[in-house]
């Protein structure tokens, strides 16, 4: 059952990885952070938003008023993905399903680094930079844009995946050290990622949760 205070924020996402990595951020700094299945209490869920913006901001923006509207709690949405230069920019805001193959989760995740290592590979290492890039979008019930945010996580692209944590695109992501993302602890991950970056500059315009005012 859901206990809803002032300080409650819907995180819209099917992905338990973004609920992790979010809820790390924001849970500590005092923010309640609830999940749909939290708020459906048994209810059938929305159909998800068909994201068909052409950036980051347009599909947080489109999620997040989307279950805002639905819940009549201020949401929060997070767009995410992968932006490889050399691809000129793909596979960007088609990261989660850019190979084309359904599936669960980590079959499409399989697939689609695949796909990246394919691309990728006539590539010399210097020429492989790429980011991953995170949009949280914040929207009120009544469909208004509270902080749209944005953080990134520099790197390049390795053709021999490594590491066993984290989702996606995580073990072909090297950073500056040598890791790749999938081989830093959760914590660490969130330290430095682009989704962490996302939830600190949200946290930092929201300010301390008791000072925002009721709705
Ligand atoms: P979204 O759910 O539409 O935001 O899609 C995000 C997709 O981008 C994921 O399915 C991954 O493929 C990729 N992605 C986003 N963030 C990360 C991350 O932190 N690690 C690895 N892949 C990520």
């Amino acid at each position: 059952m859901l206990e809803e205070t002032m300080n409650t924020l819907l995180l819209a996402t099917s992905n338990p990885h973004k609920v992790e990595e979010v809820s790390a951020v924001l849970t500590p700094l005092g923010w309640n952070i609830c999940t749909l299945e939290d708020v459906a209490n048994g209810r059938p869920l929305p159909s998800e938003p068909v994201e068909d913006a052409s950036d980051f901001e347009g599909n947080a923006a489109l999620k997040a008023k989307v279950y805002a509207a639905w819940s009549g709690l201020p949401t929060l949405a997070d767009d995410s993905g992968l932006v490889v230069d050399v691809l000129d920019g793909a596979p960007g805001v088609h990261s989660a399903r850019w190979s084309g193959v359904e599936g669960d989760r980590a079959t499409r995740d399989a697939a689609n680094n695949q796909k990246l290592i394919q691309a990728i590979a006539p590539f010399p290492e210097s020429d492989r930079t790429a980011r991953f890039v995170c949009v949280l979008c914040l929207a009120e019930p009544d469909g208004s844009i509270r902080h749209l945010t944005r953080g990134v996580m520099e790197g390049h692209i390795t053709t021999h995946p490594r590491g066993g944590n984290g989702f996606g695109y995580d073990p072909l992501l090297v950073l500056s050290e040598g890791c790749t993302s999938a081989e830093l602890p959760a914590k660490e991950k969130n330290d430095r990622s682009h989704r962490g970056a996302a939830c600190r500059a949200l946290a930092e315009v929201l300010g301390q949760p008791q000072d925002r005012d009721p709705q």
